[in-house]
């Protein structure tokens, strides 16, 4: 069993710009689960199919392969043995994403592969449900969160650094319902684990958030 160290929180509360610096400074993998339901949100959108389509997807998912590996130290997600990385960071998987994640079968298909990168390596694995589900042994268990204004205004600027047009009372809107769907689901919600550590980075920056961390992995 590696080192394993859980960050769960809510869509924009920094958890993946965070856990690839602790990694980076502790040696660690990063594992970005987030990224294994967009890829099958992909293989779904790809298809035609939509997220209310419960039985297509079922069956659909059991066609889909996901794989990950590391290419200087970025992770790479594999979709069916091709390399969907780049189709991954948009809204619209994002919000697939979150609209098919609350499916059992969905969550069952990637569990595995999320414990299976844990055993074999020390890792910062982020997610929605890892400290209460997909690793409740973990060594460190983080709660990272911020308040729906801050987080939208990181979104924000994120797009508009990237070129993307985007109006910020839509991004508050789809914070708000991915909130409100991640939590309130019937299968694995995001919810803090009973022994994770809760840091609101509202007003922390990111090296205050990354320096606390890395003190509390010992
Ligand atoms: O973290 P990210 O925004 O990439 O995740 C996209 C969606 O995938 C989330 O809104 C959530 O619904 C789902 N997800 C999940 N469990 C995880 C990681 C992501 O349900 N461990």
């Amino acid at each position: 069993m590696g080192y394993n160290v859980a960050i769960d929180g809510p869509a924009g509360a920094g958890k993946s710009t965070i856990a690839r610096l602790v990694a980076k400074e502790k040696g660690y993998v990063y594992v970005d689960t987030g990224a294994m339901y967009r890829a099958l949100a992909v293989y779904f959108l790809e298809k035609g199919i939509a997220a209310e389509e419960t039985e297509k997807i079922t069956s659909a998912a059991r066609e889909a392969e996901v794989g990950i590996r590391y290419q200087d130290g970025a992770q790479q997600v594999y979709l069916n043995g091709e390399n969907i990385t780049s189709k991954l960071r948009t809204e619209e998987a994002g919000n697939m994403a979150s609209m098919i994640s609350p499916i059992p079968e969905v969550r069952e298909r990637l569990l595995e592969l999320q414990r299976s990168l844990a055993r074999e390596k020390d890792v910062i694995m982020d997610g929605r449900d890892i400290g209460t589900n997909i690793l409740p042994n973990a060594d460190v268990k983080i709660y990272l969160t911020a308040s729906v204004e801050t987080r939208a205004k990181r979104r924000y600027q994120e797009l508009k650094e990237k070129g993307t047009s985007c109006d910020y009372k839509e991004i508050v809107k789809d914070i708000r319902e991915r909130d409100m769907r991640d939590m309130n689901r019937e299968t694995a919600p995001l919810r803090q684990a009973e022994d994770a550590i809760l840091v609101d980075s509202s007003d922390m920056t990111i090296p205050e958030v990354v320096e606390m961390i890395i003190q509390l992995c010992g």
